[in-house]
């Protein structure tokens, strides 16, 4: 399955808030499905939706989607000079299908920041120019074959192009991410170059930040295009050790957010992804599959079986607004809500789907 790796500076609240994600294995260690490494936190993706299917199927149980985080431990600064746990560290984030930077915004005296003060443009400067120091010298090995190839074969040009160009973005400072609208990334694949991975921002606040609808805006501007997340690790690894809602609400509130910052991640976590998810009801459960955004009906159903791909016939789909204004399968039919598709159908997130398949 997908996953984000975290990483960050020293002292941030990586492993705090790494914690606070693999406290939920034990929840997530409910789903089958999940197979749980020590260095993987999962969190179940929030989904409201879920508890209205259970009751229209009456079903015994819910079961979510989840979004994995990978702990990238290792060096942070000199890890593209490739001393032994830097290039762990980037062979780490090769790994991962999308880099999810901790960033320190609280204020605590007691804890040190290795740069000696809290600056997050500093910070992520720092994480990128590793990367792009590491994507430069891909590049550069990789120029000369590229130049070689398109010589004697004009398919090879598009390859050499678009890393002439993705040399000069990372030149200038820029990560190919940041510049994703000027280079085919589709034709650099086979460079698995680490600034063409998704990039979400984790922004470790205190109250005083939390409560900022400014700053937030600020900060959110300056990760632009990525997704930026809110919270208070030390808060999200606390609200694990409470076990009734009030004192979970009354701890929430202090810090000012309505709902966990868990919450949050794994929503971000899993747009970063470019995941979205389609749902199965009935009476054992509901629950949600996880399918990359544009996935084809029969792609879909063979996330539940490769068998039921390889034997897909159709899909009967009803939208879950639908669904739950009719009340039930059988009145979504009568009112003429429920299509059947076919293999060429594209997914829609929440889509509520039985597969019809031969076996
Ligand atoms: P890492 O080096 O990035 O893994 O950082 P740690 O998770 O070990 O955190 C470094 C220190 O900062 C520890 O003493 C944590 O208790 C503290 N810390 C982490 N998150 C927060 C936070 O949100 N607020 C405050 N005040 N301290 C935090």
């Amino acid at each position: 399955s997908l996953t984000l790796g975290i990483v960050g500076l020293p002292n941030v609240g990586k492993s705090t808030l790494f914690n606070a994600l693999t406290r939920n294995n034990v929840l997530a260690a409910n789903y089958p499905f999940a197979t749980i490494e020590p260095n993987v936190g999962v969190v179940p993706l929030p989904d409201p939706r879920l508890d209205e299917l259970a009751k229209v199927f009456s079903s015994e149980k819910t079961v979510p989607a989840v979004v994995s985080f990978v702990d990238i431990a290792g060096i942070v600064k000199g890890a593209s000079e490739g001393a032994g746990l830097g290039n762990k560290f980037l062979a780490n984030i090769r790994e991962a299908n999308a880099i999810c930077q901790v960033i320190r915004v609280f204020d605590d005296e007691d804890v040190i920041h290795v740069d000696g003060r809290i600056d997050p443009a500093s910070d992520i400067e720092t994480i990128n120019t590793e990367l792009i120091l590491a994507d430069l010298q891909t590049l550069e090995k990789a120029l000369h074959r590229l130049e070689k190839e398109a010589r004697t074969k004009k398919e090879a040009k598009p390859a050499l192009d678009n890393a002439v160009k993705a040399k000069e973005i990372l030149d200038a400072g820029r990560t190919l991410f940041q510049a994703q609208k000027e280079v085919d990334f589709e034709a650099l694949r086979e460079l698995s170059l680490l600034t063409t991975k998704p990039f979400l921002y984790v922004f470790n606040a205190d109250e005083a930040v939390l409560t900022d609808t400014a700053r937030r805006e600020e900060l959110t501007k300056l990760v632009a295009p990525a997704d930026a997340v809110f919270l208070d690790a030390k808060v999200e690894a606390e609200l694990l050790e409470l076990d009734d809602e009030e004192s979970v609400r009354e701890l929430l509130e202090s810090v000012g957010q309505e709902e966990p910052g868990l919450y949050s991640l794994a929503r971000a976590g899993f747009h970063t992804l470019g995941l979205q998810t389609y749902l199965t009801a009935g009476p054992k459960e509901s629950r949600a599959w996880t399918i990359p955004q544009g996935a084809t009906a029969p792609q879909a159903a063979g996330v539940i079986h490769t068998d039921f791909e390889r034997g897909f016939i159709k899909a009967e789909v009803v939208s879950f607004a639908d669904l739950t204004a009719a009340g039930s399968m059988a009145a979504a039919r009568s009112a003429g809500k429920v299509r059947m598709e076919g293999k060429d159908y594209v997914m829609a997130d929440g889509d509520v789907v039985e597969f019809r398949f031969n076996v």
